[in-house]
């Protein structure tokens, strides 16, 4: 039996990168998606295909995170429609990076709202329906960055690391109610976000990596599978590092 078969899932940033290797991952399991990200996608078709191999559906829908009134009511349409979630994937998520001093506040501002309100608002939404039916997975995209830090992005350390502390004190909140929720941390991951370095800098990165290559998004959303799947029934509050072990 497939590790999904019957559930559904939200995952957010489903157009590129980990986003979509976590909705292939799902649908290959046998999980009807729902794909939110900012507008029509490249992917969007070959998702659709790849869906109706398996005999399930991927629903793309389009909000801005960043936008509290545009993603609350996107979500609320998109749970209606569900008749609720089994796994919601907070993975949207941008860069603004600078040094701290002359960063724009407004860039202080995006990266907070866009990584970590957005995990707050959409979370709200789905767990209460989660609560209710007294099971849910929610997994939310941290990094890092937001358990080390990091020199340049003090905007994005931390939106990730108040994902961290966030995740495990909504954990705290809904246990009781058989609602889990963990985090996983990435490290040096071959997306499009990662793509915009310098040749010396990602070869300086991957350096650092003890299994000497970056992940794939592959390698992420094994890990969303296994926290999604009832292979992980005990596991709440935790955050998984998928970084090669960068982070050690
Ligand atoms: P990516 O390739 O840049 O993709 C970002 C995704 O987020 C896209 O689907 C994008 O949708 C969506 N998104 C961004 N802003 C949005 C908004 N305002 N509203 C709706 N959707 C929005 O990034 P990635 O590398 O896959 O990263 C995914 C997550 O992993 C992020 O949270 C990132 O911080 C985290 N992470 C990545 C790495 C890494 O090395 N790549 C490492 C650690 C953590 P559109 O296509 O519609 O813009």
């Amino acid at each position: 039996m497939a590790l999904l078969e019957n559930k559904k899932a939200l995952v957010t940033g489903s157009s590129r990168g980990i986003g979509r290797g976590i909705v292939e991952k799902f649908l290959n399991e046998g999980c009807e998606v729902w794909g939110l990200c900012s507008k029509p996608s490249a992917a969007k078709e070959d998702l659709e295909k790849l869906a109706a191999e398996k005999g399930v559906k991927f629903h793309e829908i389009y909000a801005d995170v960043g936008n509290a009134e545009n993603v609350t009511e996107v979500v609320k349409a998109a749970l209606a429609e569900s008749q609720g979630f089994d796994v919601l994937v907070n993975n949207a998520g941008i860069t603004r990076d600078g040094l701290s001093f002359r960063m724009k506040k407004e860039d202080w501002d995006d990266v907070i709202r866009i990584n970590l309100t957005s995990a707050f608002l959409i979370s709200q939404i789905v767990s209460n329906d989660m609560i209710r039916k007294r099971k849910g997975s929610i997994i939310n995209m941290s990094s890092i960055v937001g358990i080390h830090g990091n020199g340049g992005q003090v905007n994005y350390a931390a939106s990730k690391g108040g994902l961290i502390a966030y995740s495990k004190s909504l954990a705290a909140e809904v246990g009781g109610r058989g609602v889990r929720v963990n985090v996983i941390a990435p490290g040096f991951i071959a997306t499009d976000m990662t793509n915009v370095l310098k040749e010396d800098i990602k070869s300086a990165m991957i350096e650092r990596v003890p299994l000497k290559r970056a992940g794939t998004p592959e390698d992420i959303a094994n890990t969303a599978l296994f926290l999604a799947s009832d292979l992980s029934t005990y596991i709440t509050a935790q955050v998984i590092g998928v970084d090669g072990g960068m982070g050690a």
